[in-house]
């Protein structure tokens, strides 16, 4: 040893060597900064005149890899990456309101971002508006009355699966003046492209569908050069950039993401199919089923499906939920989505847990409301276990006629 133990520890092993040919996949990028060869170099890469990092927080190789796949897929100018959805959806409306501004946001929202629009945003004076997002002349008098900077939509409400009417709801946005940012997490853009449609901001939690399995904590903005650039620097400022690791995982999601949304959408429309003929099930909602609200918008927006998610009221409400979920014997209770595995939420105690039992009756979120997440299993095996979970369901049930509503459903 030619120094010291303590020094020998720092330096052994020299210095990284880039090999000159290609890694097949990406290399993760862990390093939180990056070294300069000199004085000029420093200036040069901070001038922005010579490529290069440096330090993590300011955007790193995984990040920008996960950016630039975004802003393809979504077919828009750029994109930035954020810690999370809440972080995306923070930097995506913060770094473009000021003190005063307003926000006319569909009443139906993930309950992250109503406790934001609730408890940050309204005492910081960004005054904000709810209203039914797929009743387009209600939407038009919000707009016209508040003059908002920003108009907040969900592409698939949770959980009711309403569909958002993109190029309607674009061109209200843009004739009013404001920036239209819609929530796409439920669709990915494998099913839709909102950008296409003419919206402005695309935001999603990429831990759902994009990472798919359940393991990433990240989000995404994707959209104009002009408007993502700001969000780009707010989130360096306030530290919410994508983790390397996170990136390096979502991109690897997004590699499957196309044949994952294949078959959460057909085993999503079987088991929507499926539930319609339960007798222990009152009502489905899913898009794909004619009585949906919409039925033709899904069908012209989403002509390869809507995604893995379908949500029913089981009769019985609260007890029956119980002894449906207990009964389940594969689908885990999540409260997420998105994963390759069919998982089951109950809104009432998870995602509207602080939403009021008044408003929750004006969205249809009801005692009985289950979401489930539909994966990519055999159908058969998944249909199998909610069979299970509603013959248990049924056997709470109160006779509605004399020979019994429990009698006439079998146990497996
Ligand atoms: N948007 C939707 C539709 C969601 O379901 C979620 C989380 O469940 C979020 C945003 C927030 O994402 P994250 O948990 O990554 O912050």
């Amino acid at each position: 040893m030619t120094v010291n133990p303590e020094t020998a520890v720092v330096r052994a092993g020299g210095s990284l060597s880039i090999p000159s040919n290609a890694p097949s996949s990406p290399p993760l990028f862990q390093a939180s900064s990056y070294t300069f060869a000199d004085l000029e170099d420093v200036e040069a890469v901070y001038g922005g005149t010579r490529p290069g990092r440096i330090y993590g927080r300011y955007g790193a190789p995984n990040g920008t890899l996960f950016e630039a796949a975004m802003a393809e897929l979504e077919e828009a100018e750029d994109a930035v990456g954020a810690a999370s959805g809440m972080a995306a959806i923070h930097a995506a409306l913060a770094a473009h309101l000021g003190v005063g501004d307003r926000i006319v946001a569909s009443r139906e929202l993930y309950g992250g971002t109503h406790e934001l629009f609730e408890r940050d945003f309204q005492q910081n004076r960004f005054s904000v508006t709810y209203v039914d997002q797929g009743d387009l002349e209600a939407v038009r008098a919000a707009l016209a009355h508040e003059r908002p900077r920003i108009l907040y939509l969900e592409a698939l409400t949770n959980p009711l699966l309403h569909v958002a009417n993109l190029p309607a709801l674009a061109t209200l946005a843009r004739e009013s003046g404001a920036i239209s940012v819609v929530d796409a997490t439920f669709a990915t853009p494998v099913l839709v492209q909102p950008a296409m449609h003419g919206i402005d901001l695309v935001v999603h939690s990429a831990g759902k569908y994009l990472g798919g399995h359940g393991d990433v904590g990240a989000g995404v903005v994707a959209g104009p050069r002009a408007l993502i650039e700001p969000i780009r620097v707010f989130l360096m400022r306030t530290g919410a950039t994508i983790a390397h690791f996170e990136a390096w995982l979502a991109l690897r999601g997004l590699r499957t993401l196309a044949l994952r949304m294949e078959r959460h959408c057909t085993n999503a429309a079987m088991v929507a199919a499926y539930l319609q003929g339960s007798p222990a099930v009152e009502t489905v909602h899913h898009p794909s089923l004619p009585h949906h609200l919409e039925y033709r918008l899904a069908a012209d927006l989403y002509p390869r499906g809507t995604g893995g998610i379908v949500a029913f009221d089981l009769r019985g409400g609260r007890a029956a939920v119980s002894t449906f979920l207990s009964a389940l014997q594969h689908i885990e209770i999540v409260h997420s989505l998105g994963q390759y595995c069919t998982t089951v939420s109950y809104s009432v105690a998870g995602s509207h847990r602080m939403v009021s039992a008044e408003v929750r009756e004006q969205l249809g979120v009801r005692d009985g409301t289950l979401r489930l997440s539909v994966g990519i299993e055999h159908i058969d095996d998944i249909i199998a276990d909610l069979h299970r979970g509603l013959s248990a369901a049924a056997t709470l049930r109160v006779p509605r006629s004399p020979q019994g509503f429990a009698d006439t459903f079998a146990e497996d």
